[in-house]
């Protein structure tokens, strides 16, 4: 099957023909891929900002229907429409225990060993799957928790940003945050994930939700389709944090970084009010490090990091496709452009540019 494949950090990826395995464990499924999303996170792998083994096919959000399942799942069949999500779980550990699937502390329990057949290779040797999803591809060959079974109604392009952006997103502000009516929400960066949290604060109820970047265009699709209420544009307005602070009379009670930027951290806590929160929602590179004034401290303001909105695949998952096939939640909105695998490193140049939303790959 075809793969886009790194094999170096800063080397564009390679469509080549990597084999996935023949014969599929007891707990695993193969996926035929409907469409994938293009992520800031697979950049950082590509930018060489987080370091992983290679070569690598990145891809983590993931649609698409069920074509063989192994001897040990009863309960996804083939031809099923799933959501491959990068919260593959043990089930065993003591969080996934207590329901707290996406700090699942034995990733390599849904791994096969150093010792078997790999799940996907290339001339005999390993390719590594990333986030044990490698979503850049035709087929998947998956962890049976690192699918979740969905409405047939769902369109499944859309389907795959469900599995990242939006669980992240939405999850974020409803899920961790408990965004509650009359809240007043910061949500800083308007990239998928961001406006999914500025969509999840506005369902939650939040009185005031204000989208902060440095682009127009992506401030204005905050406003005009998920739920900002004010954007301000921290490029052009060098009032930004006055401007945050006078709209939210003395402050938000929650602020989302979603870029993954250490410094926004410190521009999240400033337009905190006493007593609020800041959520870390975004993916920070490896070396990253967030210092920020203790003052901030005192004043009662915490910082809290955030792992993919705390979704609970099972759960969750099926609730934001109901939401969407009821109207109220927007996806079409997201999707910059699709592309062909062979294009994908346009996409990959789109998120180097940060412009539209999300680029979706469709098979
Ligand atoms: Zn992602
Ligand atoms: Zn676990």
């Amino acid at each position: 099957m075809r793969a886009a494949v790194l094999t170096a950090p800063h080397a564009p990826l390679v469509i080549d023909d990597v084999e996935t395995a023949a014969t599929l464990r007891p707990n695993e499924v193969r996926v035929r891929t409907a469409a994938v999303g293009l992520c800031h996170s697979d950049l950082h792998v590509i930018d060489g900002l987080v370091a992983r083994p290679m070569p690598v096919v990145l891809g983590h959000e993931a649609s698409g229907t069920v074509a063989e399942v192994g001897s040990g799942v009863t309960d996804v069949s083939v031809g099923d429409h799933v959501v491959a999500c990068f919260v593959v779980y043990c089930g065993q550990c003591r969080m996934c225990r207590a329901g707290r699937p996406a700090m699942c502390q034995d990733r390599t329990a849904t791994m096969r060993g150093v010792d078997d057949e790999p799940r996907l290779s290339l001339g005999g040797r390993e390719v590594h799957q990333w986030t044990n999803i490698a979503g850049f591809a035709e087929e998947l060959v998956l962890h049976r928790n690192a699918v979740t079974v969905i409405d047939e109604r769902m369109p499944l392009d859309l389907a795959a940003m469900l599995g990242c952006a939006v669980a992240t997103g939405v999850g974020s502000a409803q899920t961790v945050a408990r965004v509650a009516p009359g809240d007043h929400v910061v949500v800083i960066g308007c990239g998928g994930v961001g406006l999914n949290v500025s969509q999840g604060a506005a369902l939650a109820g939040a009185a005031t939700v204000i989208a902060v970047d440095r682009s127009d265009e992506k401030l204005a699709l905050a406003r005009e389709r998920f739920g900002a209420t004010h954007a301000v544009n921290t490029a052009s307005d060098p009032d930004a944090v006055a401007r945050i602070l006078e709209l939210t009379d003395g402050g938000a009670d929650h602020s989302f970084e979603a870029v993954g930027l250490p410094g926004l951290v410190g521009l999240a806590l400033d337009v905190t009010a006493r007593g609020g929160s800041v959520w870390a929602v975004g993916v920070f590179g490896d070396a990253a490090e967030v210092t920020i004034p203790a003052a901030h401290l005192h004043a009662g303001k915490g910082v809290h990091g955030v792992r993919a909105g705390s979704l609970v695949p099972a759960r969750d998952l099926p609730a934001l496709v109901a939401s969407y096939l009821d109207g109220r939640l927007e996806l079409e909105a997201l999707v910059g452009r699709r592309l062909p695998l062979e294009r994908i490193n346009e996409g990959v140049a789109d998120l180097h540019a940060g412009t539209g939303a999300r680029t979706l790959v469709v098979f």
